[in-house]
């Protein structure tokens, strides 16, 4: 990994900062406010006892005795109370915090540019960016600690410095033990333990850094074989016939040997901790000597040695945590650069402003809107091939336009290119004659309701998957399942609308047929209402009953709206005012099907001849 800059390093601790003040406002705070008060609260107490041994070795004013002890146990309790009662409430946040690190990935996945999901550098990052997160949380988790140990050690330091100044103001009468030589020597004593504890925790995370690189794969491997394949039902069907545990127990069986080649950084990591508590102890010694031995001379009274002691001590400790906590700021903007390289990702399809006249798409009589694919070209990212060649596609507001072709011919990227789920390689789209592109994303996409061939439904109930929403117009979403032919199925789902589908938040969840499903994915593009209705091969799942049944309804489905649809069942597109026929990634022939069937040495003829055969359709039917 590339060594950050201070400069760097500070550009990213705030920027994780924001993050932080944005996703878990309160939480830094509060733990900061904690940290402060941990350091407060032994130094006092340190400071109050030495004043009450002094007292009790020297003048035993009772009065102020009593003063003191009553001073110790009020701070004590002042402090602890108001302590436990901030670590109580960023005792919640912090439980919570991992949740709101993954949401910083989640809302970066959610708005990321469709295409760069398949981008295979991109995915590469998204994964190092998702394992990152599992397991330091993006650096963002370090973060709150490192902010947590900064006030901490900072606290300890300042308040320490400050009960320690007297030691060398001080005299003993002897010109040795005077000097103010003493000041950087004792200096130098307690800086080294911080000196050799920061090396020892640089050295340490180096180790567990390549550590932790060394088993990225292993992590893959066992959140694929262990939590993914064996419980996702669509895989573990599989699992189970092709009895494919056999790789987890393989990529279990690598880790073993793996693991005792890398057992020597146990060692290792445990070897550098170790050297440095001996400097510590060194240091240590030198100090209380010095202090002891001015005691002795008569510099400062017993009480004081405690104060002394306690706050070299705690000046040793506050050094050293400084020196962790700007060695582990290193080793963490490292992980919050990796994040900020992800959210940075651009997001080309948010550049659009244009608002969409969604008055265009009304069926008013007003039908000079169009939608246009001028020559557009289109190739998927990393693929050789383009998928789409030099298209030019044409269609008005409330048409029906049929696309049918062989498997592979381009029908569904078309539609993805219509939705902007990728932008064309070569040419444009345009609405109305301007390029889609210059089109406010949301807003664009709000005029399509699509039903593609691998449409997902999601474990909400009935009702929130035919919305798309938490909340929703229980009637309409009713009628819409109607329209879609599951009225039926409806009658007998145990809690209606209500009843969740599938197991994965309900242990009550229903399952439902892909058919059904099929259905309800139909539903939710009625439910939607935008003016451009899309089916991509909307029946494949459908048995012949249900097929004929969306056909025969199909004018009444997609009512005024402008409606595409995909299918390989030509007899199916009959119904539709336009048919065009896809071929190589490009529109070979467009008409109704009667024009279509007099070109004899059109794709379209031999298509349907071919399929007339297998299901026995008449030429003419
Ligand atoms: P159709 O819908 O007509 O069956 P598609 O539009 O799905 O065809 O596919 C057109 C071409 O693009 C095919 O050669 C297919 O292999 C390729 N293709 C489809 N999706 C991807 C993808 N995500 N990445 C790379 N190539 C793809």
């Amino acid at each position: 990994m590339k060594r950050l800059t201070v400069k760097e390093r500070i550009r990213i601790t705030k920027r994780g900062i924001q993050i932080l003040k944005q996703y878990c406002p309160g939480l830094a705070g509060r733990k900061a406010v904690s940290a402060l008060l941990a350091a407060v609260q032994p130094l006092v107490s340190v400071w109050l006892s030495a004043k009450i041994i002094n007292e009790l070795a020297g003048v035993r004013r009772i009065k102020q005795i009593l003063f003191l002890v009553v001073a110790v146990m009020v701070t004590n309790f002042l402090v602890s109370l108001f302590k436990s009662m901030v670590d109580r409430i960023a005792e919640e946040k912090e439980a919570q915090m991992w949740n709101f690190f993954g949401k910083v990935f989640a809302d970066k996945a959610m708005s990321m540019d469709y295409a760069d999901l398949e981008d295979v550098k991109i995915l590469q990052q998204k994964q190092a960016v998702s394992e990152n997160l599992f397991m330091f949380g993006n650096g963002l988790g370090q973060l709150v600690w490192g902010l947590n140990s900064l006030v901490n050690a900072a606290t300890n330091i300042g308040l320490s410095l400050s009960l320690t100044i007297s030691l060398f103001l001080s005299d003993t009468g002897s010109d040795v033990m005077d000097s103010p030589l003493w000041i950087p020597g004792i200096a130098l004593c307690v800086a080294l333990g911080g000196i050799a504890n920061s090396r020892a925790t640089r050295e340490e995370n180096a180790v567990f850094e390549a550590w932790c690189n060394n088993t990225v794969w292993f992590n893959r491997a066992f959140h694929f074989f262990g939590h993914v394949l064996p419980v996702e039902p669509e895989r573990a069907k599989d699992v189970r016939i092709y009895n494919q545990n056999r790789a987890a127990d393989r990529a279990f069986q690598k880790m073993k040997e793996r693991e005792k080649e890398t057992a020597g950084h146990v060692l290792r990591m445990a070897s550098y901790p170790a050297l440095a508590a001996l400097v510590v102890g060194i240091g240590n010694v030198i100090c209380w000597v010095f202090v002891v031995l001015k005691a002795y001379m008569g510099a400062f009274g017993v009480g004081s040695i405690v104060q002394y002691i306690g706050a070299l001590g705690k000046l040793g400790t506050g050094l050293q945590d400084m020196m962790f906590v700007l060695a582990d700021n290193e080793v963490y903007c490292g992980h919050l650069q990796g994040l900020f390289d992800y959210l940075d990702i651009p997001n080309h399809k948010y550049e659009g402003t244009l608002p969409v006249e969604k008055r265009a798409f009304c069926n008013d009589g007003d039908t000079d809107y169009e939608i246009e694919f001028c020559n557009v070209s289109f190739r998927y990212p990393g693929a050789e091939d383009y998928a789409l060649r030099n298209l030019f596609l044409k269609f008005k507001i409330g048409e029906r336009l049929a696309v049918v072709g062989k498997n592979g011919s381009g029908k569904t990227t078309c539609i993805k290119l219509l939705c902007r789920l990728y932008d064309p390689t070569e040419g444009e789209i345009r609405l109305n004659g301007v390029d889609i592109r210059k089109y406010d994303y949301d807003e664009y996409l709000s005029i399509f309701s699509v039903v593609f061939q691998d449409f997902k439904l999601f474990s909400f109930s009935l009702g929130q998957n035919v919305a798309a929403a938490m909340e929703y117009d229980k009637e309409k979403a009713e009628q819409c399942l109607k329209k879609a032919g599951l009225s039926g199925r409806l009658k007998t789902m145990p809690d209606g609308m209500d009843t969740p589908l599938y197991k994965d938040f309900e242990t009550e969840g229903v399952e439902i047929s892909g058919g059904e499903a099929q259905k309800v994915a139909l539903a939710r593009a009625l439910y939607k209402d935008a003016p451009f209705i899309i089916l991509d091969e909307p029946t494949a799942a459908l048995d012949p009953v249900a097929e004929a049944e969306i056909y025969t309804k199909f004018n009444d489905l997609t009512g005024d709206k402008t409606a595409i649809y995909i299918s390989h069942r030509l007899s199916s597109c009959r119904f539709c005012d336009e048919i065009a026929v896809f071929d190589n990634g490009a529109v070979v022939q467009r008409g109704s099907h009667e024009n279509l069937m007099k070109e004899k040495d059109g794709l379209y003829h031999e298509l349907w001849t071919a399929q007339a055969q297998y299901y026995g359709i008449a030429e003419n039917s």
